[in-house]
């Protein structure tokens, strides 16, 4: 790690998540020392390659824009580089670096042949016009093209990017190239994408939350629950949460809070389609348009009580203090839906009280399992159902589950999620990279 600091000066968020997971794969990698020998950490911490590049273009006065893109090809030990494009004017180097380095653990856990990768930009969409999304979309294409590929490198969405920038930037993929491939995922329906991707990242964590809960024979039946953001994935959380007979009562945008007392359901869920499609970036309109909610300016709902916490947002967005309301307001289980949502001393304070805690890396990754059978689907020219999908990512999401308690059991009984991922996710990683040889 002081090694590591010393290369990446400031590079804070970097530097959390590789902490995080060297301190739950000591033990195992003392007991491998062929680890050690073939430098597995020092080449698991350096990213294959990063393409930094200039994005230019035209705003609708006519005005030129530059931002700065980016991708971070981090490990393929597995598969293609794998991992999502984050639109976000708080995307920098680090950020993409933590993102890409939680990318080759969670996608090693989803069971498929995939490696880890990220990438963005450190573009605004709040305000923009869709022909300056298009245009945007367009001019990001314009450089990326030269280093992805179906069988290389397959981006998709994450923050800022969803259904419609997908669309754009394949357009401009297949006319710069003349190739018509499953090269990113989350793609439309009529032009290679998969049932389900939509909703997978929620309902892969909803999976998740069941099988803790089963841990400890209880049900989502009746649990108030509280969810952050209000994007695709709150979004897909809230749909299969209401299914399951929980009760949701909060959503968060960067403005603050709203309190919904009767429950987040039926049209109220569709209605977050078209706040995200109002390009606005807040969730105070929710509050004006469903008379039983309340809005809170500038909070964030961990401090209305609630049985489960799923924080859908972004990093970091759940701190001590939370964590701590939290705990005295009997919440039983925090499920992170979001990448690193948890500041590590959150995770602590949530662990430590015993409260049922699932990773990020392991909850999430519903989302990428069906982006990965959406590159099988296109591999093979044909569509599954919805069913198919859908059993398939439970079945995905069971098996991460089981792979968190057979690593993560403590002798206590306690079940360290965290840690069980993080050996999971390594081990198979690793001893990949071992038979690849030093490349
Ligand atoms: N951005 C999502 C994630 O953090 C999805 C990535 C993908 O589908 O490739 O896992």
């Amino acid at each position: 790690m002081a090694d590591l600091e010393k290369r990446n000066p400031g590079e804070v968020e970097y530097l959390q998540a590789v902490r995080e997971v060297l301190a739950s794969i000591e033990v195992i990698y003392n007991q491998n020392p062929q680890f050690e020998k073939s430098g597995i950490i020092e080449r698991l911490v350096e990213p294959d390659r990063i393409l930094t590049f200039k994005i230019p273009w035209v705003d609708d006065q006519g005005n030129v824009q530059v931002n700065r893109g980016y991708r971070v090809q981090f490990n393929n030990a597995l598969g293609p580089y794998k991992g999502g494009l984050r639109f976000h004017p708080s995307v920098n180097l680090s950020i993409l670096k933590f993102l890409g380095f939680e990318q080759i653990f969670k996608n090693s856990l989803t069971t498929l042949p995939i490696g880890g990768g990220k990438g963005g930009a450190d573009f605004q969409p709040k305000g923009k016009s869709n022909a300056e999304i298009m245009r945007f979309c367009q001019a990001y294409m314009m450089e990326l093209w030269k280093i992805i590929g179906p069988e290389t490198d397959v981006p998709a969405g994450d923050i800022g990017v969803g259904g419609r920038e997908i669309g754009f930037l394949f357009g401009m993929y297949k006319k710069l190239t003349n190739n018509y491939s499953g090269v990113l995922t989350g793609k439309g329906l009529a032009w290679g994408g998969s049932l389900v991707r939509p909703e997978a990242t929620g309902f892969g964590a909803v999976y998740f939350v069941q099988e803790m809960m089963a841990t400890r024979k209880d049900t989502m039946q009746g649990k108030k629950v509280a969810v952050s953001g209000f994007g695709n994935v709150a979004w897909g959380a809230v749909k299969k949460l209401d299914q399951l007979g929980a009760k949701v009562i909060t959503l968060s945008g960067p403005d603050g809070y709203v309190y919904d007392k009767e429950g987040i359901s039926g049209n109220k869920i569709d209605y977050l389609l078209e706040l995200r499609a109002s390009n606005e970036d807040i969730i105070e309109p929710y509050a004006r348009q469903f008379k039983s909610s309340t809005f809170t300016s500038g909070k964030r709902p961990w401090e209305v009580p609630c049985d489960i916490a799923m924080p859908c947002a972004t990093q970091n967005e759940l701190d001590q203090a939370d964590a701590q309301n939290l705990v005295n307001n009997k919440c039983s289980c925090v499920c992170e839906v979001a990448n690193m949502p948890c500041t590590p001393d959150a995770v602590e304070t949530i662990q430590h009280n015993g409260l049922l805690y699932a990773p990020g890396k392991a909850a999430n990754a519903g989302g990428v399992a069906v982006s990965g059978l959406e590159m099988t689907q296109n591999a093979m020219k044909l569509h599954w159902p919805a069913e198919e999908v859908d059993s398939r990512l439970h079945e995905i999401m069971r098996a991460i589950h089981a792979s968190c308690v057979l690593y993560g059991k403590r002798p206590d009984g306690y079940i360290d999620y965290a840690k069980g991922a993080n050996i999971a996710g390594f081990l198979k990683v690793a001893n990949a990279m071992l038979d690849q040889g030093v490349i």
